[in-house]
């Protein structure tokens, strides 16, 4: 496997367009969630694929289970901003109805549309009007024959079902597919992606299936989609999470941000762990910040730190920063401190810095930076030190407690825990 730096290069695939979004083939890896709302209710229903879309979701699926669905999706499909797909479990006259409603995609569940002359049929009608298809397994509806031939969803038996679902599809010469074979098991989920991605050069949907509400639902589909991201392996994603599916389009696109397969859209905010050293309520400063900047949608990565003598040094990646300390903020962009601003004046000196530096650009606020600003900072940092000491953790003092426990001798000079005090960066 070839590798770009920690990530392995993407697996080659070839290309479907989903509507206007193009899927495999090196297109960039695209976000999609799924309405919860009936579908027949229209308005409700474009107002969630609203919702869905500015919060990052490039696809979005909706149920068509019933001919009152397909009817919703005739009205909802000519609205929407964003492509829409037709989620088809038992019935193929679904699949046609809403092939009929325009739909940009449909996706099948081979465990539950079985009968190989309705599957030829919705390929058949799919490929006369220029539309793909998903093929869906899911290790929860596998086709009972496949259960019993491995004795349970296996890698093997999910990539066997996409395989034969593609067979039929092939029999009508319908190629326009691309396949998922989801399962709630991260580990199950992950190895049959891999045996699947061997075998086929379809572009592959990812996904936990049922992954259940955050936080841990948002764990499992992260530990299950990330890895095989980080494998070049994946085209386009879905978190399924127990929670409004606006969290699963912000998770999806967060994930590609913070994997660098997209280009960041919205605020990426760090913030340091907080420590011994830390003067201010980092976690309640974050949070509003987090508010204050998510209002804005400012597309920088902001960074929160606890204290003065390490956040700048700590956060010096990040495009702008504050660290709070004797009363007053730090303000930083680069690493480098601009202003030094009155405590309770640190979020709002924070904003208006981060529209000020989207609109004018890093060079130019660095050029505007407050005469004087650096020094104060200096001198602040200086006496905080000179305040708390070097080991603002006293871990020197515990790891002595320790060596004494242990009988051991004099304690030779340690490093300091309380954070990089000599510039060396430290995360904790
Ligand atoms: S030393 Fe690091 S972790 Fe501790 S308060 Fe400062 S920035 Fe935060």
């Amino acid at each position: 496997m070839k590798s770009t730096g920690t990530m392995a290069e993407r697996r080659k695939t070839r290309q479907i367009m989903v509507g206007n979004v193009p899927v495999g083939g090196g297109a960039p890896i695209t976000v999609q969630s799924m309405t919860t709302t009936k579908t027949a209710d229209v308005d409700g229903t474009l107002a969630q694929i609203y919702a869905l879309a500015s919060s990052g979701a490039d696809i979005v699926r909706c149920t068509c289970n019933e001919p009152e669905a397909a009817e919703g999706l005739a009205r909802i499909v000519p609205r929407s901003p964003v492509p829409i797909v037709a989620d088809i479990h038992f019935h193929y006259e679904r699949a046609l109805e809403a092939l009929e409603a325009g739909v940009a995609c449909l996706r099948l569940n081979p465990g539950n549309l079985r009968k190989p002359e309705e599957i030829r049929l919705v390929a058949s009608e799919a490929k006369d009007r220029g539309v793909p298809i998903r093929i869906g397994v899911n290790a929860g509806s596998l086709h009972p024959d496949l259960y019993k031939k491995y004795g349970g969803a296996t890698p093997e038996a999910l990539v066997e079902s996409a395989q034969m679902e593609l067979a039929y599809f092939e029999e009508v010469g319908f190629e326009d597919v691309k396949i998922s074979v989801k399962a709630s098991n991260v580990p199950l989920m992950i190895e049959s992606y891999r045996q699947l991605s061997e075998v086929t050069d379809h572009p592959l949907h990812l996904g936990v299936t049922e992954a259940g509400p955050p936080p841990a639902g948002l764990i499992k589909g992260t530990a299950g989609i990330g890895t095989l991201l980080a494998e070049g392996i994946g085209d386009t994603i879905r978190y399924s999470l127990t929670a409004d599916p606006v969290e699963e389009a912000r998770a999806g696109r967060q994930l590609l941000e913070a994997m660098g397969l997209r280009e960041r859209k919205g605020l990426d905010l760090i913030a340091c762990p907080s420590c011994g050293r830390a003067e201010i309520d980092v976690i309640g400063l974050a949070a509003e910040a987090q508010v204050a900047l998510e209002a804005r949608n400012i597309p920088l990565q902001v960074a929160v730190m606890g204290c003065v003598v390490n956040g700048p040094g700590e956060a010096r990646e990040a495009d702008i920063g504050i660290g709070g300390g004797r009363q007053k903020g730090h303000l930083f962009i680069k690493g480098k401190i601009v202003r030094v601003v009155p405590e309770d004046q640190m979020v709002q000196a924070l904003v208006d810095e981060a529209e000020k530096l989207v609109a004018e650009g890093i060079e130019a606020r660095l050029a505007a930076a407050d005469a004087g600003a650096a020094r104060e900072a200096a001198a602040d940092r200086a006496a905080l030190l000179d305040v708390q000491g070097s080991d603002a953790n006293h871990s020197g003092e515990r790891v002595e407690g320790i060596r004494r426990r242990l009988g051991v001798g004099e304690t030779p000079p340690t490093v300091v825990s309380g954070g990089a005090d000599d510039g060396t960066p430290r995360s904790g």
